[in-house]
């Protein structure tokens, strides 16, 4: 799946591959044919969730090249649908995806945060607006 230029082979020892795979626990909020989604071990917000495709992509990169457009609206629907069944659409959430190196991707198996619960504050700390 990760035949775009540049990236990385899938790696199915990945810590996100075990999760999906029921090896390494965690704690579920969704689940459905495209994707799961689950509390970040290491919250940086109140909530914070992760929401992963089930198919193995490296990141957005590889995703957006390589998935059939049922995953991919399949994918961002859950995480709408995820956001709004913790209850943050009404108070503002905050959805991203860290891709590569500079991105500061640790994990490659394409995930999006969404953080929620706090004023989250400046976009991209370090950076003036
Ligand atoms: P990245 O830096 O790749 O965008 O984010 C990876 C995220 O995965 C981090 O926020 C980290 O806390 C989370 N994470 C790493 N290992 C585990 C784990 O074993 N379980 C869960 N639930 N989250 C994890």
């Amino acid at each position: 799946m990760s035949g775009t230029t540049g990236l990385p082979p899938y790696d199915d020892n990945n810590i996100f591959a075990k999760i999906l795979r029921g090896e390494i626990p965690s704690k579920r909020v969704h689940e459905d044919e495209h994707a799961i989604a689950f509390h970040d071990i290491n919250p940086q917000a109140p909530v914070h969730v992760l929401v992963i495709p089930r198919g193995r992509y490296v990141s957005l990169a590889d995703f957006s090249a390589n998935a059939s457009e049922a995953e991919i609206a399949g994918f961002w629907r859950a995480v709408g649908r995820v956001a709004r069944e913790l209850g943050l659409e009404e108070r503002g959430y905050r959805a991203l995806t860290n891709m590569g190196q500079e991105g500061g991707q640790e994990v490659p198996h394409f995930h999006v945060h969404i953080f929620g619960g706090r004023r989250l504050g400046r976009m991209v700390p370090g950076v003036q607006a």
